[in-house]
């Protein structure tokens, strides 16, 4: 079987310049095809505005092409002046918008070609970088938050670091076709060592949680590190390879996966350990068909014993037996937290990721003002939420002021399921969306609150999450209930996933228009109310329960509500 095009691109970039200079300087509003795939390396997507897609075939117009911006930024840390930066980005580029992501970064829509050299630019002068969020590389390393200041976050910051610096693009092509221009464009051999001139076969994910939280989902990582302590220090960690939640509809190969435990490392020895799994994954991964490409289908297809073995031919360390890799709850980090220094942090609530002015809430203005007046750092949670940190005991009463006065809702005035719904960007700037995420995510959470509070459920958490196609960017596979694109305005109803994120969701039913995903999970919120074990959450209740009870238990609702009110049945 030949290599795929995508490899072909790669290796014949020349360290990822291709065309890419020359497509930015042809005059038209898009790139070509090769450059858009290389691009992807630099953190930039080429999209269209899908709405438009239908009147501009009409009119005999090309699409309305723009790009996605976004910014590498190791677990999810902002110095003012990086947030800063954003900010003036969205305004002046962006549509006045930000969005974070499911991976601790932030993204920009809309940013059209000529403007993207102001906006690296901008970037750059907050010491901030696209280059590698994107792409078959190690993508932005993600590391729990850890609200409240401790010896261990700033130990796990440092192993985030190291890793990030450790699998960082080092080519110089970056720098010389976004910033300084030809006088840069040497290519040095051994530019990226890590990677060879094909990079990976596909994209690398890799998170770190500490021993108590679970927020990152490190077992939907192509590898998780769990932090264990001795002492109060983080002495290592136990190691999951094999995650991934890319799928596919109706193809039995690509389905989602769950981390496996590979062993312990000690923290000195992770760096490397990890780039044992690393180089394993680039010189033995799928070349020849990027939907079986990403490490889950080497961990699931070879087995743990083989890949144990492979990466210990690689790692010079040891690779202890795991400690365990025990289950942890998924926090959201919001509301106030005390740090040791007597300041505090505030985790706030992000509708969707999204970060704008809208209406009578205007976090965007918000944040620029907290972080331009009163200094402070921002750090983005895995579940697209924020943080701003470092808030002294007497600014803590501004802060507050500066919020109250541009509407911006705390996690108290919130459900439960409110604060930790998650979509994905979708439609309209998604290429794969099959049908809507984020645009419908405020409609189907208002639904859904009326139906728990009807049932005196309003205050028990629920993990919701939406994607408009399966490739699962918010991660729906291990939330409680998950709703994944499937054609416009349908999609494939997911229970049972495991609130620590441990265990993956089961297909309850498939094809369901938008407006009977309520109805039909009526019934079963109904017996959840009834039948839960203590405060047993919905996605254990539904594991327990099973799905094909559940079926039958929504199928007979609707039949004996259809036939009372005389419908057809
Ligand atoms: Fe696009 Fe699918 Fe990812 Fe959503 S899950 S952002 S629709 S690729």
């Amino acid at each position: 079987m030949s290599k795929t095009s995508l490899e072909d691109i790669k290796t014949s970039s020349h360290g990822l310049r291709g065309r890419i200079a020359e497509d930015l300087g042809d005059g038209s509003d898009r790139v070509g095809a090769d450059s858009a795939q290389l691009l992807k390396f630099h953190g930039i997507y080429q999209q269209d505005d899908r709405d438009q897609r239908a009147d501009r075939r009409r009119d005999g117009r090309d699409k309305a092409w723009s790009f996605m911006l976004r910014s590498r930024l190791p677990g999810g840390r902002l110095t003012p002046d990086a947030w800063l930066a954003h900010d003036r980005i969205a305004d002046a580029h962006g549509g006045g918008r930000l969005r974070i992501t499911s991976r601790q970064g932030l993204q920009l829509h809309g940013v059209l070609k000529d403007d993207l050299r102001p906006a690296l630019a901008e970037l750059d002068r907050a010491l901030v970088s696209s280059l590698g969020a994107c792409g078959d590389v190690v993508r932005n390393v993600t590391c729990c938050p850890l609200p409240a200041s401790s010896r261990l976050r700033d130990e796990l910051d440092e192993v985030t670091d190291a890793l990030a610096d450790r699998f960082a693009l080092r080519t110089r092509a970056h720098r010389a076709i976004w910033l300084d221009g030809e006088k840069q464009d040497e290519v040095s051999p051994g530019d990226d060592d890590t990677y060879g001139a094909a990079y990976l076969p596909r994209k690398f994910k890799l998170g770190i949680a500490p021993p108590d939280d679970n927020c990152i989902d490190a077992w939907t990582q192509d590898l998780g590190l769990l932090a264990t302590t001795r002492g109060g220090r983080v002495d290592g960690f136990d190691v999951l390879v094999g995650g991934g939640l890319g799928a596919k509809h109706g193809k039995d190969h690509a389905v989602p996966r769950l981390g496996l435990p590979l062993g312990w490392v000690s923290r000195e020895e992770v760096v490397d350990l990890v780039a044992a799994v690393v180089s394993f994954h680039r010189d033995h991964g799928d070349r020849d068909d990027r939907s079986r490409a990403r490490l889950k289908f080497l961990v699931h297809g070879l087995g743990l014993d083989v890949v144990r073995q492979e990466v210990r031919r690689r790692f010079a360390g040891r690779l202890h037996p795991s400690h365990g890799a025990a289950p942890r709850p998924r926090h959201l980090h919001l509301g106030w937290h005390a740090q040791d220094d007597g300041s505090w942090a505030l985790g706030l609530p992000v509708d969707g990721g999204r970060i704008r002015d809208d209406g009578s809430q205007r976090l965007k203005t918000a944040l620029a003002v907290a972080t331009a007046e009163l200094g402070l750092e921002v750090r983005l949670t895995p579940s697209h939420d924020l943080l701003l940190l470092g808030i002294d005991d007497d600014r803590r009463r501004r802060v507050d002021e500066l919020l109250d006065a541009h509407g911006v809702r705390r996690a108290e005035e919130s459900t439960p399921l409110r604060n930790a719904a998650m979509a994905c960007p979708a439609l309209p700037t998604c290429g794969l969306a099959l049908a809507e995420a984020e645009r419908v995510l405020p409609t189907l959470v208002h639904a859904l609150e009326d139906e728990l509070a009807s049932l005196g459920l309003g205050e028990q958490p629920l993990d919701f999450r939406i994607t408009g196609c399966p490739n699962g960017c918010a991660r729906p596979y291990v939330a409680e209930l998950a709703l994944v694109g499937r054609s416009k305005d349908r999609y494939v109803v997911h229970v049972a996933g495991g609130p620590a994120g441990d265990r993956l969701t089961e297909e309850l039913w498939d094809g369901v228009p938008t407006d009977e995903v309520v109805p039909r999970l009526r019934p079963l919120f109904r017996s959840w109310a009834e039948e839960r074990r203590d405060h047993e959450r919905f996605g254990d209740w539904c594991h327990r329960v099973g799905v094909d009870a559940l079926r039958t238990l929504s199928d007979a609702a609707l039949a004996v509500s259809a036939d009372t009110t005389g419908g057809a049945s």
